[in-house]
């Protein structure tokens, strides 16, 4: 399949890109082209024109800045996956970056561009809200600061507007002594999960506490599990605790009943791997 007439544009600043954003036009970002050009070769999307922001000077840092990781619109997945502050600060990342595409795709794809692409069941966009990022939005008037856990409306939808570009994610620096897990479920690694669950939390004189556990490929975008997040803040860590809350986490659950893998099946799953998740977390935190 070919995709149909677009017309392209290969600026070189970002206020060039955000200019050609403002005007109107059915348009798209061109960022790794992982998601997009297969998308327009099968001709479920069709725009009018893309902006290919390879070439925009800048925009492929990871780095440290106030006690948060910035990532840029051009990081690339495998440089995120290997770099050493990500390695250091968020161990989270780059155990989940090894469940995510292959590494050809890793080497051309982005952060921003996965988290607008929004699949329902993509590992980052619950990792984001797992760590508290906050997503810089811009368009030519200037940018505004999105919390993850607002940011994901449904499948492939997202809060960036036509004329809005995502620029950068935040990710505060979890504090010391912070346990973290990361599992998933999918057809063979390096394919979408069936379910992915990702948590972090402490353990205070012998309490979790500020426990944040979130999932995808259960829904149509990824979502946190407040309610059993309330119910293990504060509760001593055990295999009865983690049972619990893995069980109201699947009765609450209503994922997708598709060819492959049945509603039930994706239950099941969360009931097994949210205890494995908390109880790897819990041991992280040095309990
Ligand atoms: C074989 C294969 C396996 C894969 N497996 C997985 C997997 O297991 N898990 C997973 O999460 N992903 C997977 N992916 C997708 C991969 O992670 C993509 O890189 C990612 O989803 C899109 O990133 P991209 O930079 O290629 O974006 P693009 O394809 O260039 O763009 C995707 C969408 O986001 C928009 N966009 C891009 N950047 C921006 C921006 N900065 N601001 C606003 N809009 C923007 C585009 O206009 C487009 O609508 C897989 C892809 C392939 C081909």
């Amino acid at each position: 399949m070919k995709p149909s007439a677009f017309e392209y544009e290969c600026p070189t600043d970002l206020n060039a890109v955000l200019g050609f954003l403002g005007e109107g036009t059915d348009t798209r970002i061109l960022a790794g082209g992982q998601s997009l050009v297969p998308m327009m070769n099968y001709r479920l999307v069709a725009p009018e024109r893309l902006i290919d922001i390879n070439r925009v000077h800048g925009l492929d840092y990871v780095r440290e800045e106030d006690g948060q990781i910035a990532i840029g619109a051009l990081a690339r997945h495998g440089d995120i996956k290997a770099s050493a502050l990500i390695i250091t600060h968020l161990p989270i990342m780059a155990e989940a970056y090894g469940w995510i595409a292959h590494a050809a795709v890793r080497n051309r794809g982005t952060l921003c561009g996965n988290l607008c692409h929004a699949d329902p069941a993509s590992e980052m966009p619950a990792l984001m809200q797992v760590l508290g990022a906050t997503m810089v939005v811009s368009k030519s008037a200037g940018s505004r600061h999105v919390p993850a856990s607002e940011f994901f409306l449904g499948t492939y939808e997202t809060v960036v507007g036509a004329d809005e570009m995502l620029t950068e994610v935040r990710i505060p620096i979890p504090e010391a002594g912070t346990g973290w897990a990361f599992q998933e479920v999918a057809m063979r690694k390096g394919d979408y999960a069936w379910c992915t669950v990702a948590a972090t939390l402490r353990v205070t004189e012998g309490r979790i506490t500020a426990p944040r556990i979130a999932v995808a490929g259960l829904a149509d975008h990824a979502y946190r599990l407040e309610a059993q997040e309330a119910e293990l803040d504060g509760a001593a860590p055990g295999a009865d605790v983690f049972q619990t809350v893995a069980h109201a986490a699947a009765e609450a659950a209503d994922p997708p009943d598709t060819e492959q893998i049945s509603a039930d099946y994706r239950r099941d799953l969360l009931r097994t791997l949210l205890p494995r998740v908390l109880r790897a977390a819990v041991g992280r935190a040095g309990h």
